[in-house]
């Protein structure tokens, strides 16, 4: 059987899978593969270990043909995948949750401490080699006693809440979902909308999936809701947040910053985003940790070994 790898990955999972005895083909290209040599290069597949950039719709699984059994999604997210589309053509569509929460989370309180604390801009100050200790030179916003409110208590935002948490922050969250144990274990308090969450939080961190539903949750009407002191970050997908309308909250003050690891379309930032102060952007690295990545090519390899053998596969996407 073939196995196809759209794009180089560390780990162990390419080993497992030629182990496994598959004929496995990696993408050796740069960078995501454009559409035309993506169709190619999943051709004759029985499995695809693919990435998030991959849009897995009809014309995809047309292109692979049918034999193709399973494409494992290099990632926790999985909105590049038709759901409808995978089950009409009975192939399985597989995600890596759990091994890459540790990472995100501790990026995306990275992005909570570069952004409440300047590290950006005190980092560019620096270079110059003409500003040492001043009393009000830099001054940020400390964390302890500090309301953090978590959109999306799942896995990553969970993790977030219990971080918070040891940093002494007062953790509340909108879900859509409450969880009361969580809540009694950390003692997080649920609030019933995202409006309450926006308008009492310091700092906002997003981990919800990117749905219809939660397609710019985050809009200029939703900035305003927030306090002027407050910073919001998002570590989960672009979309969720209207980009340019966040720009224009940031030029005009309505919010004090705002840290992104994700954009709306990646890798551009809307324009008028890069030259602000006021915002610290990573480049999608979220997950970006030798453990992490290490372990997503595992699962997503094993996921693959399981279904080309007939067992159900570890972790399966299901519609949310
Ligand atoms: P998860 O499924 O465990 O958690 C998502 C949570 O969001 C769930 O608790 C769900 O109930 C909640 N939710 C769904 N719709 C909602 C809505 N409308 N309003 C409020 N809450 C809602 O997923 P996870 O493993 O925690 O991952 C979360 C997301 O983070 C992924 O879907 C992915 O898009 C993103 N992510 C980004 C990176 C990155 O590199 N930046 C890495 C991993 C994951």
């Amino acid at each position: 059987m073939k196995v196809v790898v759209t794009r180089k990955i560390p780990g162990n999972g390419v080993k497992m899978l030629q182990d496994a005895g598959y004929e496995v083909v990696v993408g050796e290209q740069d960078g995501p593969m454009d559409r035309a040599q993506l169709l190619e290069f999943i051709k004759g597949a029985d499995g695809v270990l693919g990435q998030l950039t991959d849009k897995v719709d009809e014309e995809y699984l047309n292109a692979a043909g049918p034999q193709l059994k399973i494409v494992a999604n290099y990632a926790v997210g999985f909105d590049n995948f038709d759901l409808p589309a995978l089950s009409s053509h009975n192939v399985i569509g597989t995600n890596t949750p759990d091994v890459l929460t540790e990472a995100v989370a501790e990026h995306a309180f990275a992005l909570i401490m570069a952004i409440t604390r300047r590290i950006v801009e005190a980092h560019k100050l620096a270079r110059t080699q003409s500003s040492s200790f001043g009393p009000e030179v830099m001054l940020g916003m400390e964390l302890k006693g500090k309301v953090l409110g978590v959109l999306g208590l799942g896995r990553i935002g969970s993790r977030v809440a219990e971080i918070g948490k040891a940093m002494g922050m007062n953790i509340i969250y909108y879900d859509i979902k409450q969880n009361p144990d969580f809540e009694a274990k950390v003692g997080a308090e649920f609030k019933a909308t995202p409006d309450e969450l926006l308008s009492i939080s310091d700092v906002v961190s997003i981990h919800v999936p990117l749905l219809d539903s939660t397609k710019h949750l985050i809009n200029a009407d939703r900035l305003k809701m927030m306090k002027p002191t407050a910073y919001l970050v998002n570590t989960s997908r672009g979309p969720v947040v209207a980009e340019a309308e966040l720009v224009e909250a940031l030029k005009n003050k309505v919010i004090a910053g705002a840290a992104l690891d994700v954009g709306e379309t990646e890798p551009k930032w809307v324009p008028g985003l890069v030259e602000l102060d006021n915002v610290v952007l990573t480049p999608h690295i979220a997950s970006a940790t030798n453990e992490a990545r290490s372990a997503m090519g595992e699962l997503a390899a094993e996921n693959i070994i399981e279904v080309l053998n007939e067992r159900p596969p570890k972790t399966p996407v299901k519609k949310p």
